[in-house]
């Protein structure tokens, strides 16, 4: 024990490995995201303009029973650092312990929505190749991991492939996302609670073009995002 332990300190030496949120080496038995970070990352109080302010963008769809948001987002503070390394530096792990933090502190908090199943948003297969994974994917493996709660990323599927989103209008934004969903397995999800996820919640547009998919199977949704940008 001691021996790989010192082992593990002189790897650390050779390849400094640093956190994703802040830069700095990690030490001993840290993973991924430093000790400080873990703790001082901005969760979105649920009592907080922001909070509300991410329910109130599914208020018209009667089949979203509820809408999360893990953290906060801000441009270049440490959660852009953690969604650029899960998106753009091939580390899943971001995503799965985000998952797994967020999933440990619902329970804590007495917050977990009473679901059956967590799925995640889908990519297109083109994106998906491009990428060799789906970040979404990630932080439902980690929720589920925490909660219990099954897991799926095959019940959705993307039929259309779209641009990114970026600098389209909130209409231009809903209209590109139309239709692009389809539930693949109906009977995995027909009448059952369901956690949807998501990277960042902007609009809501792609999260509601799921829900869209959904409709007529009597599902209750439940939205969960790792984080909602400031508004
Ligand atoms: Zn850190």
């Amino acid at each position: 024990m001691k021996l790989s332990r010192y082992w593990s300190d002189f790897l650390d030496l050779l390849f400094p490995r640093c956190c994703e949120a802040c830069g700095k080496a990690l030490v001993g038995t840290e993973e991924t995201v430093c000790t400080s970070c873990r703790i001082t990352l901005p969760r979105l109080s649920q009592d907080s303009i922001i909070s509300t302010s991410v329910k109130s963008k599914f208020i018209g769809n009667p089949d979203v029973q509820d809408a999360f948001a893990f953290l906060v987002f801000t441009k270049k503070g440490k959660v852009q650092e953690l969604l650029h390394a899960l998106k753009y530096k091939g580390n899943q792990e971001v995503g799965r312990l985000l998952g797994l933090m967020y999933g440990q502190e619902l329970i804590e908090q007495n917050q977990l929505p009473p679901a059956d199943l967590i799925i995640s948003v889908p990519l297109h297969p083109r994106r998906l190749k491009e990428r060799g994974y789906n970040q979404s994917d990630a932080f439902a493996k980690g929720l589920s991991e925490a909660t219990g709660i099954p897991w799926s990323g095959t019940v959705l599927i993307r039929t259309r492939y779209t641009r990114t989103q970026t600098g389209k209008s909130r209409v231009e934004r809903y209209e590109n996302m139309s239709g692009v969903f389809r539930v693949e397995q109906k009977e995995a999800v027909e009448g059952k609670k369901v956690i949807l996820v998501d990277d960042v919640l902007t609009t809501g547009a792609t999260l509601d073009a799921c829900v869209e998919a959904m409709k007529g199977l009597n599902c209750t949704v439940y939205i969960m995002t790792i984080a909602a940008a400031q508004i």
